[in-house]
């Protein structure tokens, strides 16, 4: 059994300090710490666009992770910090000898990978400590860690450390710290960013407010972090996108906030000062984030963002058929028609990148169908089909638990048990999936967009920021490499020149360059998921294994 400590166990060492708006003051530790922060490896998903990684010199990886940044911020000054991205890097032997005491933090797709870690730092005789959304929603998935640190920033943590300050033994049993008091997002450090390579990153994350006031069936984002939304400040933000620059811009930022206008006056507040950033820096980054769809109803904050350069914005549409939306408590997409939502957004120059579930009660025959014919009238080129798996902490999970349709076979690609029969849900997300990913489909849909999305956007002047050695330098080696691997030797090279001769003579080698990275990906994974390479839903377990034992046999120094 768990010993559990809460915060009214342990008396809080970060004591307020006086005159500072209740501002925590920095705890001095008695005692030298080196800490070894490690975030595991994903398994492929589409998400993690391991097929551009050939196309890009140096590129390893898709987002360095925002959570254990903050972490490895917040630890004492006085505490030597170390943190691997296993996505970049395997920690080594010597990572591991050199620590005093392993942090790791992941999300449930992590699972496997975090308790190898974990076996791995005992090996070495090491106290582990574990964080992050994935325990703090299933503590009883990590029985072996030494120290479990749930919820979110705050009063745990300041346990969490006093203890380590104090003693580096294993314990005999489990600490539990539980996170009563959140720490004011306001009051969050500049994410380590210096700790990580920035330029092996597609991009590089930011995060401006936790938490997400709708009340989807299959999400667990309100449960964990609350319904009405915390907010960092703008100044903090422009501070982390300064860190950011200097750290090694990858040219890119994506707000990993659950839902961008969860609070919609407070992104309106945010996005002019992004402006003013992106004026004063040369414009240097191009912006992501994700959002629910029924942003377009505010088309004065569409055009801030078009004017702050955000390109794409990832909508959880889920389901083009109504019944199914309504059934899912996902309404709001309904608010506004979702073709000319997604029309809408386009013309501020934004690419929607779109969530599909597949396997919902309400699915028939036809639903792939409607999917498809959905995907070919909303030209969106990049859509994640999954299928339904119910999260714990979901209203989803509770229900099929009730009505006893939770399965936990680690052999399926969910652990729902499905309305129409298991393998045809499975083979109608293989049908759905391989066929929105033939190159033919796919470059249709990308070449509507460099026409209809991308000519949307502002025009940017060329500044040393953007246009610099290194950048043209990055910009031919890639350019040389897509028309090497793609237009050359790629099995459906006469369809990539059917979008890059036309942007060649025009001299748009952005557009020429995201859209033969980007759907070469799509593309290559979608025929691996046809081939039954690849699993059907983001949290199966069956490709966390096979990518777990792929990271044990790299471990070692
Ligand atoms: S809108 Fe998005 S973040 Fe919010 S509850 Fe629904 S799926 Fe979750």
């Amino acid at each position: 059994m768990n010993g559990i400590v809460t915060s009214s166990d342990v008396a809080s060492p970060f004591q307020a300090a006086p005159n500072s708006e209740n501002k925590r003051a920095a705890y001095t530790p008695q005692n030298k710490r080196k800490i070894l922060c490690v975030f595991p490896k994903y398994s492929r998903s589409f998400g993690t666009f391991h097929h551009t990684y050939k196309l890009m010199h140096g590129l390893r990886a898709c987002m360095p992770p925002q959570g254990i940044m903050v972490i490895a911020a917040y630890l004492p000054q006085q505490w030597e910090v170390r943190l691997i991205d296993e996505n970049i890097k395997p920690a080594s032997d010597a990572d591991y000898r050199w620590a005093d005491a392993v942090l790791v933090s992941g999300m449930h797709i992590q699972r496997n990978a975090m308790n190898q870690i974990n076996e791995r730092a005992h090996s070495f005789g090491k106290i582990t400590a574990l964080g992050g959304p994935s325990v703090s929603a299933c503590a009883e998935y990590y029985p072996d860690f030494d120290l479990l640190h749930v919820g979110e920033l705050g009063d745990a943590t300041d346990q969490l450390i006093q203890y380590l300050d104090k003693q580096t033994k294993r314990p005999e049993r489990q600490i539990e710290f539980k996170t009563v008091e959140r720490l004011p997002m306001q009051q969050f450090p500049v994410p380590a960013y210096h700790l990580l390579p920035l330029q092996s990153y597609l991009m590089a994350t930011i995060q401006f407010s936790s938490g997400c006031p709708y009340t989807c069936e299959f999400c667990d984002i309100p449960e964990l972090y609350g319904r009405n939304p915390r907010l960092k400040s703008p100044q903090q933000v422009c501070a982390e996108l300064d860190a950011i620059l200097k750290a090694g811009n990858p040219g890119g930022v994506y707000f990993v906030d659950d839902n961008f206008v969860g609070n919609r006056k407070a992104a309106q507040e945010l996005v002019p000062h992004l402006v003013e950033w992106q004026k004063k820096n040369g414009y240097p980054l191009q912006f992501a984030c994700e959002a629910t769809l029924n942003i377009a109803k505010s088309e004065e904050l569409l055009a801030l963002m078009r004017e702050a350069y955000f390109a794409t914005i990832f909508c959880g549409i889920e389901t083009p058929e109504t019944a199914a939306l309504k059934a899912i408590s996902k309404s709001q997409n309904l608010s506004v028609p979702m073709l000319d939502s997604i029309k809408l957004l386009n013309s501020y120059g934004l690419e929607v990148v779109s969530g599909i579930i597949l396997g919902l009660d309400t699915d028939t025959e036809e639903t792939a169908d409607h999917v498809l014919e959905f995907i070919r009238l909303s030209q969106i080129p990049m859509l994640t089909i999954n299928i339904l798996y119910a999260l714990p902490k979901t209203p989803l999970w509770r229900r099929l638990e009730k009505e006893g349709r939770l399965v936990p076979d680690e052999n399926r690609e969910s652990n729902v048990k499905f309305l129409l029969p298991y393998d045809q849900v499975v083979e109608k997300w293989r049908y759905c999936i391989t066929a929105a990913y033939q190159p033919e489909f796919v470059y249709e849909r990308f070449i509507h967009n460099i026409h209809n999305t991308f000519s949307h956007r502002i025009p940017l002047a060329p500044s040393k920021e953007r246009v610099n050695f290194t950048n043209i330098c990055k910009g031919l080696d890639m350019l040389l490499r897509v028309i090497v691997r793609v237009g050359i030797f790629g099995f459906y090279r006469k369809t990539f020149w059917k979008m890059a001769w036309p942007a060649l003579k025009k001299g748009d080698i952005e557009s020429l360059l995201h859209v033969g990275m980007v759907a070469h990906h799509l593309i290559l994974f979608a025929r691996e998921c046809g081939a039954g390479v690849e699993s059907a839903s983001f949290y199966s377990q069956r490709m966390q294994e096979q990518d777990s034992s792929e990271l044990q046999s790299v471990g070692a120094d």
